[in-house]
Order: C-alpha cells, then structure tokens, then sequence
C-alpha cells in the first residue's frame, strides 16, 4: 500500500477511536450513569468530542488527501479506495469549518441538557428544559453560520444528516407526499376502527423482553456483537462492526412500545452489523444517510415486523408466552390491532399512515425556530395548535408533546427528523425492489426464515456503509431515484385490505 494512504488510515483509525470513545460514554450515560455522574459526565465528552476533531482536523490530513488526489483519479469511481478518499475528503472539508472549542462546547451542551430533559420530562416541566432549549437553537445557528453561504439556514445540518439533501427540497417531497397520505387518513378514519385494546392488557415486563430478545435474534440481530439495555428513549449505537448495541423501554400496559421499538433498533443494527469490517476505523464505516438508516429500522419494524406473514410465525410464540392476555385472540384480531391507524399523541407509537404527520411538524418547528419565526418559549403553545390542527388531537402535556422526542434535547435543532419520513419512503421503494429480485421473501418470513430477506439488503445496501451516497445508493439499487410511489402502492395495497377501502 501506499505510505501515505497507511498514513491517511492510521490518522482516520485514532479519530474513529475517539469517536466511538465518545459514544460508549454517551451508551452509558443513557443506559447505566447514576445522576451524579451527570456533570463529569459532559465534560469528558466535550474533552473526547474536541481531541476526535482536533485529530480529524489536523492539516496533515488535508495535505495527504491533496497528495493522494491522483491516485484517487487513476481509480474506477466505485473503488474502494476511491470512495474512501472521495468520503474523507467530503467531511475533511466539512469539518475543517468547525473550530474544535466549538464542538467541545456543543457536547458539553448536548449532554448537560439530556439529563435536565430526562428529569424535566418525567416531571412534565418545560420551563426547567426551556433554557437550555434556547441555548440548543442558538449553538445550531452557530453551527449552520460556520457553513455560510446558504439558501436556508437548516441546508447545512440537513446535508450533515441526509447528504445532498436541503430544506426546499424537503418541503417540496412532503407537500407531495401530504396531498396523497391526507386522504387515506380520512378514507381509513371513515371505517369501522380496528380494536387494539388486546395491546393494553397487562404485560408483564419479564415476557415482553424474553420475546423481543427471542425476535431480534430470529430476524438476524447477532448478539455475538451486540446487547439489548433499557433507556428513556431508544436507540442504536455502535463501538466496532463487533459492538453494535440497542435499546428500548418497557411498557407493561402497552405491548407495542418495547415489541417495536426492539425490531425498529435491531433493523439500524443490522445495517451496521452488515458494513464490510475493512471499512472499520474510517468514514465508510457506518451507514450512508439518516434516511438510508430509518429506512432499514422502518423496514424491519414496519414493512416486515406488523405484516401478516410475520405474525403467522411468531404469534403463537407470543401467546404461549401470554397464555392469560392472548389466548383469547386471534391472530387476524392481534395483526389489525398492531396495524391500527389513528391520529394519535405520540410520533414512536405512531402508525405507519399518520406517522409522517408527526415527523412534518417537526421538521417546519426546526425550521421556523432557525428562522427566528418561532420562539422556543412559544413551542409548547405552538405544538398544541398544530396537534390540535394536523392530528385532530390535543396533546395533554408538554411531557407527552414538546418533550416528548429527545432529538432537540440530546442533539442539535435542524435535520433531526426529515430521515425517518426519507426511510418510510426509501424502505417501501427497497422493499418492493427487493421482492422483485426474491419474490419467496413473504413466504419465508411466514416460515421464519428472515435470511433471504435480509441476505438480499446485506448484500445490496449494508455492505457498503458510506461507499455511495444516499441517491447513488437509490440509483443502484433501485434503478431510479428516491420515489413516493412504491411506498403510496405499499400503504393503499395493505390498509386498503385491512380496513376494506
Ligand atoms: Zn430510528
């Protein structure tokens, strides 16, 4: 190999190291952390967070990618050194923007203001967050100023998340995708209403996580490299393609909530699982897009984890488990029940027709707060209103409305919710491509066989991490770009059906 390509990879290894330092402590603090460790907490990950840019940063890097630079361009495009240099260049340039005191101040933030909205959410305050809230907006102006010139300030957290994405182009995919899901909301809201209180008996936590540990082996979560833990609100995150971890919490009176939430993280953990293990230690080691990545969980949870086939194999399991609260009901009951759709409160238990509502308002909320046009004292008023208008619904709380997500309060404001709407659509588009390719894929899910279903995405999407961008990815795979039409085809084939439209 090249001197200096080895060079590059040791100098990109010890960055990713301290990267994935920064995220075992993060692990920790949203899993195991006794409160007092909050304090100290914050601020050896701001020191991590600053010492990882400062490396990935260092000017040696820049001078090696300009050395490098013919050899990239001797190099087909989808050569593996190709990408790695084209990638490492890419957030080379995008990071080098950044001052590190800034980041260092940003973790500092981002953790200080987790722990005060764990506490504050559990209390219902909004006030005791609040402070901390205008700080966030703040630090996310300064962070999107650092990238000036913009068309709209969102552009450049939106691109940090979803590459090549930006607000208008956003805007303009979910004013489409609004006009075609409104009216399947109002058709299904127009039927008789299916019956999930089969889902709120009493669930006993024991069973619930002795089955969701059962289905996310059976799917192809390998915990040879992984763990399920507890938190407030679940996540994937990952030290080594060998350490990949997930999370979920537990409601014994509500059986979605850890069922969903479990396969929704195994299926992020699986994308990461399946990332070529060369790749590890540089920018192509991890999934491409948040949008690439929602559409994998979305798939896994959705697509796959409330469709028919999946309940013919793992229902009977299930009610062997809850012998008492299932037994009662049949499996065409439980499969309405988990497919439900209403305009509910809460955007994680929400079902896949009305789900994009919730993700629209929080997407034109970061927005507007970044434009200055909405205040963050005002945010709570300005959620009712827009629940009461979007979702025919009043959100009680702030607990349970403007607290309810963690992303603002663990994280910056901007790009935080557009992928999940971008995965909703992308898993539908990489589903239907999928059956194209392995049309026994439903019928081997009934068998629970997962592995033709997951061998074809492992070997389609997984593999390559961040080798393609979002788009070219789409382009692969699919053979055409990012498309709503497979995924109105798949919501109006399914609850067409289930609600008889
Ligand atoms: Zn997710």
């Amino acid at each position: 190999m090249d001197p200096k390509l080895q060079d590059l990879k040791t100098r990109l290894l010890e960055a990713s190291d301290l990267d994935a330092v920064n995220r075992v402590l993060s692990w920790d603090m949203e899993t195991y952390m006794p409160p007092g460790g909050g304090a100290a907490r914050a601020r050896q990950s701001a020191t991590v967070a600053q010492i990882a840019h400062e490396k990935f940063t260092d000017p040696a890097i820049g001078k090696l990618l300009d050395d490098l630079r013919p050899y990239e361009e001797s190099l087909p495009y989808d050569a593996d050194d190709a990408a790695l240099l084209r990638v490492t260049r890419r957030e080379y340039e995008r990071a080098v923007k950044v001052p590190p005191a800034f980041m260092a101040q940003l973790y500092s933030h981002m953790n200080s203001t987790y722990q005060i909205w764990a506490e504050a959410r559990a209390a219902n305050d909004f006030a005791r967050v609040r402070p901390y809230l205008e700080k966030t907006l703040d630090l996310s102006r300064q962070f999107a100023e650092y990238y000036a010139p913009y068309d709209h300030i969102a552009d450049p957290l939106i691109d940090m998340a979803d590459y090549g994405m930006k607000a208008a182009t956003i805007r303009t995919l979910f004013a489409a995708l609004r006009g075609r899901l409104v009216p399947i909301v109002e058709a299904i809201t127009d039927r008789p209403q299916a019956d999930d209180a089969c889902l709120r008996r009493h669930f006993p936590e024991a069973g619930q996580w002795a089955f969701g540990l059962d289905v996310a082996r059976q799917i192809g979560y390998d915990f040879e490299r992984g763990r399920l833990d507890k938190t407030h609100h679940p996540f994937t995150t990952w030290f080594s393609v060998g350490d990949v971890r997930i999370t979920t919490r537990v409601d014994e009176h509500y059986l979605g909530d850890a069922l969903f939430s479990t396969i929704h993280e195994a299926g992020h953990a699986m994308y990461e699982q399946g990332i070529r293990p060369d790749y590890e230690g540089t920018p192509l080691g991890h999934g491409t897009s948040a949008g690439v990545h929602e559409s994998q969980s979305r798939l896994w949870e959705n697509v796959v984890g409330r469709s028919l086939p999946f309940w013919q194999h793992f229902y009977p399991k299930l009610q062997a488990i809850f012998p008492e609260q299932l037994g009662d009901v049949s499996l065409e009951t439980f499969h309405r029940a988990v497919n439900k759709v209403e305009r509910s409160l809460i955007r994680t238990d929400a079902d896949e027709v009305t789900y994009n509502l919730h993700v629209m308002v929080r997407f034109d909320f970061e927005l507007q707060m970044l434009e200055g046009k909405l205040a963050v004292a005002d945010l709570p008023e300005a959620w009712r209103e827009r629940y009461r208008a979007d979702l025919g619904i009043l959100p009680p709380d702030d607990k349970d409305g403007c607290m309810q997500d963690v992303h603002w309060y663990g994280g910056i404001i901007g790009g935080a919710f557009q992928g999940y709407t971008l995965g909703n659509i992308l898993g539908a588009q990489f589903y239907e491509t999928a059956v194209k390719a392995r049309p026994a894929i439903a019928a081997e899910i009934a068998q629970g066989r997962f592995g033709v279903l997951l061998g074809w995405l492992q070997e389609n999407i997984y593999q390559h991490g961040s080798k393609f961008t979002a788009p070219e990815l789409v382009e692969r795979v699919t053979g055409g770009p990012l498309s709503i039409e497979p995924y109105l085809r798949y919501l109006q084939g399914k609850y067409g059906e289930l609600y008889e439209l």
